[in-house]
């Protein structure tokens, strides 16, 4: 931790900052300067955390040196990388895995259908939402657990591992009982309670980014998950709020190279809920797969058109066959396979 002092500090209050920090069993190292003084503090900087450094007089401004998280920083794998197992698949390996499926469970039949298709063209896993966040109250919610009864049908047909959603911290054995991930949406990012329980189950978790977090933050959430022992954690960017209406979120892209140079977790891209178009979700994935996204999670549909939620941004079986057809050059020139 770095402080630096107000312009004209006394002695007194430069005495009366150190004996605070040293008080915590820190060291510091005062450097005088021209213009400024500097205060640097030597020792565990999590200590010094919890005390309120800039109202004690003299304190001009504080700043960290050490990361604020410390399990899903990249050194804290021995490797630097770490995989994560859904099901017979791996996030994180040389294959890039690609997600695909529904926004909402809609049926039985809609599901399978999907099920086959996404498998046919290379889909490593399936999605669906059956506990659904909306925006609205009066929206389309979900089937509930019969749509995690439905997922773990489909999955049993095409051998694929599923990822869902799970809103509340009070379903999610229950959601974690049906299927391979559990997925944590953009509007519970922060909900502390649900990724302190899902970080108690032994089932893999897609944490997504909130929509208005920073990476920082997100690399916070998921060491909520990993500090009750759950390491298998996936990042997802998939989109921001910035200024503009043409697009739904501002997807960014440098979030993937970063995360990627920052962290050891595996980490993906949702270019469907980016855009929010149907006709932006190849451009962005290419965009992904080039700078290095472990994978994809990709809403497609049979008919985006009846589609009880997502449907603009939803791709048609044709158009998810198209994606995996030329996403293969990108994951190619990435160094990856599909
Ligand atoms: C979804 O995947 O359907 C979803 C609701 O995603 P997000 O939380 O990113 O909006
Ligand atoms: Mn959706």
């Amino acid at each position: 931790m770095i402080i630096v002092a107000s312009k004209g500090i006394t002695t007194d209050q430069l005495d009366r900052i150190r004996e605070r920090v040293e008080a915590l069993g820190l060291r510091t190292h005062v450097s005088i300067g021209e213009s400024r003084t500097i205060i640097g503090c030597i020792g565990d900087e999590a200590r010094l955390s919890h005390v309120p450094l800039l109202s004690i007089p003299g304190v001009d401004s504080v700043h960290p040196v050490m990361r604020p998280y410390k399990l899903a920083a990249r050194d804290f794998a021995a490797d630097r990388t770490t995989r994560v197992s859904v099901g017979d698949r791996l996030f994180g390996g040389r294959a890039c895995l690609v997600a695909a499926g529904p926004c909402s469970v809609e049926g039985a039949a809609m599901m399978a259908e999907t099920g086959r298709a996404v498998a046919g063209e290379g889909a490593a896993l399936l999605r669906g939402g059956a506990f659904k966040p909306r925006t609205s109250p009066y929206s389309f919610d979900g089937l509930k657990e019969d749509g995690l009864r439905i997922l773990t049908e489909v999955r049993e047909e095409t051998g694929l591992p599923v990822v869902t959603e799970v809103l509340d911290p009070r379903h999610a054995e229950l959601v974690a009982g049906y299927v391979d991930m559990l997925q944590i949406g953009t509007r519970n990012m922060q909900n502390f309670p649900l990724l302190r329980e899902v970080g108690q189950l032994q089932r893999p978790v897609l944490l997504k980014r909130g929509m208005s977090a920073t990476l920082k933050d997100l690399l916070l959430a998921a060491e909520y998950v990993m500090s009750r022992g759950n390491m298998q954690v996936v990042l997802c960017e998939r989109g921001i709020r910035t200024f503009g209406g043409e697009t739904r979120n501002t997807f960014d892209l440098a979030a993937i190279p970063w995360l990627k140079m920052e962290t050891h977790l595996p980490v993906i891209a949702d270019p469907s809920h980016a855009g929010g178009r149907r006709d932006l979700v190849a451009p962005l994935s290419f965009a992904a797969v080039a700078a290095g996204a472990d994978g994809l999670i990709v809403e497609v549909h049979p008919d985006p058109e009846s589609a009880l939620s997502d449907g603009d941004q939803s791709l048609t079986f044709d158009g998810f066959a198209a994606l995996m057809r030329d996403l293969g050059v990108f994951a190619e020139a990435a160094g990856r396979t599909l």
